[in-house]
């Protein structure tokens, strides 16, 4: 039920215009959802030839509903003559919830949208009604066609793949950022230097559900900035960031959980050397929490933003999954944290991933994070060593120290730009050690275990809570026992690996 438009009214008969000279004709779809409408409803309109540009607005109605149950709230895009097919071609465009009408030519576009050629044929309105009040959605789309000659091509400036590194060393970089093209007040030059003004080396954009970001990039970045094109994917059962998309790749958002897209999807993404990275998993927002599992995932976001109790609630599975990749031999799923900045006052780079890359370019940097060799930290304040130590051997951040189950192992992190803060080492039996930094926030913290002991051990460092104590990490009480996350490490794994013993 739902999806057929009910009404299509063609108004104005300025189409008489000579199409050199200008004109237009506007058609109105208009049309009612009901609870239970298809997730996404396709409203077909003809374009004929020599059209310049395609405008569309739209609107809604919201009727009072009770408090806690959702009200209404429809997302818009567009599909051109190639067709709506899902992964297809024909996709121009997405603006979700966050603008009530766009324009495509084939010189220019409303930010979200593609510019190109404005081809005759049948295109589709795409309507994304993911809340719908119990009285139902009527909606009202007028779709203008303005005639004339078309202006000239549009030219992307895509971002290089690579920037002056240092070699192989440790990068700084948020792998998770919007801007004007998608839902962010930003423009992608002050994401650039916002990013610059926050230490960073590195960003990834991720604008929701479309590439037109892409090709703004090129003249923002530079030596000091590499940029890393890529899209956040936001289905209706959880969000997921495709890292390193070929620049101008779009990736299909149509479906859920129980359909069949996504590992298909998933494996396109990594064929083309990308990252398939689950994000924010428990943000409690509609539609938000990650419902795919992880058997298709490189990583996974455990910080997002502000440290908050979702936060907890993806440090906690993940580290569970730690364990479970341990018992069966397979591979681990290295954790990232990203902003997720949209506007301002959030922060780009609040939190970022540090990355063990042999150089800074696209490839290694996403070869690093793939391979766990990578630690977040709230700001480029934060500066952490972790290692472990034995038989006169040492393995770093996503390492594995290979030594005899009973060998002493030395711990040891070295931190700073953590004022009063409190190191936390945690193990697959949980949290081990727990030290507090004096006041300055720097220091080093060392911890001997066994391989037989741990099968991996990470780090945390903590901020006092809100009245100022440390807290005490493995206690239980009616509130969290410790504060907000200044720093978190991906595992060192200690021992031979379970197919070797
Ligand atoms: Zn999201
Ligand atoms: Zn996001």
């Amino acid at each position: 039920m739902g999806g057929a438009p009910t009404g299509g009214e063609s108004t104005g008969g300025e189409s008489t215009g000579g199409e050199s000279t200008g004109g237009e004709s506007t058609v109105v779809l208009t049309g009612r959802l009901e609870t239970g409408a298809p997730d996404f409803v396709y409203l077909p309109f003809d374009v004929p030839a020599r059209v310049r540009e395609i405008a569309v607005a739209y609107s809604y109605d919201r009727p009072p509903v009770p408090a806690g149950t959702p009200g209404n709230s429809c997302d818009i895009g567009i599909f051109d003559e190639r067709g709506t097919e899902l992964g297809g071609k024909g996709f121009r465009g997405w603006s979700g919830g966050f603008r009530t009408s766009f324009a495509i030519s084939r010189t220019e576009a409303t930010p979200g949208y593609l510019p190109g050629p404005v081809r005759p044929g049948r295109w589709h309105v795409v309507l994304g009604p993911y809340q719908v009040a119990p009285q139902g959605l009527e909606y009202r789309v007028e779709v203008t066609l303005r005639f004339g000659e078309p202006g000239p091509e549009f030219k992307p400036a895509y971002p290089p793949e690579r920037a002056r590194g240092r070699g192989r060393a440790w990068y700084r970089g948020d792998c998770h950022l919007h801007t004007v093209h998608s839902d962010g007040r930003r423009l992608p030059a002050e994401v650039a230097a916002a990013a610059r003004e926050a230490g960073l080396d590195f960003i990834v954009s991720t604008d929701h559900n479309t590439p037109s970001a892409h090709g703004s990039w090129g003249p923002l970045a530079g030596p000091d900035l590499l940029v890393i094109t890529g899209e956040e994917v936001t289905t209706r059962n959880g969000h997921w960031l495709a890292l390193g998309l070929p620049a101008g790749r779009f990736v299909d958002w149509r479906y859920r959980s129980r359909d069949e897209a996504f590992p298909r999807l998933a494996r396109q993404v990594r064929r083309d050397g990308g990252l398939v990275v689950p994000a924010h998993p428990y943000c409690p927002y509609v539609g938000c929490q990650w419902k795919f599992g992880y058997q298709d995932a490189d990583a996974v976001e455990v910080w997002n933003g502000p440290w908050t109790y979702d936060d907890e609630s993806a440090v906690d599975s993940w580290d569970a999954a730690l364990g479970e990749a341990l018992r069966q031999g397979r591979p681990w799923l290295p954790a990232v944290g990203n902003s997720d900045a949209h506007s301002a006052p959030q922060v780009v780079g609040s939190p970022h991933n540090v990355v063990l890359a042999e150089d800074l370019t696209r490839e290694d940097v996403l070869g690093g994070i793939r391979a766990g060799r990578s630690w977040i930290a709230e700001s480029a304040a934060v500066r952490l060593e972790f290692t472990a130590t034995g038989a006169g051997r040492q393995a770093g951040v996503g390492e594995r120290l290979r030594v005899p189950a009973d060998a002493p192992v030395d711990v040891r992190l070295t931190v700073s730009g953590a004022p009063g803060g409190t190191v936390r080492f945690l193990t697959d039996e949980g949290q081990l050690h727990q030290e507090s930094l004096p006041a300055d926030g720097a220091g080093t913290v060392v911890w001997r275990t066994t391989p037989s002991l741990a099968g991996y051990v990470r780090a945390e460092v903590r901020h006092p809570r809100a009245d100022g104590t440390p807290g005490r990490g493995n206690s239980m009480g009616p509130e969290l026992p410790w504060g907000p996350m200044a720093a978190l490490t991906n595992p060192v794994f200690l021992g031979a690996p379970p197919q070797e013993r």
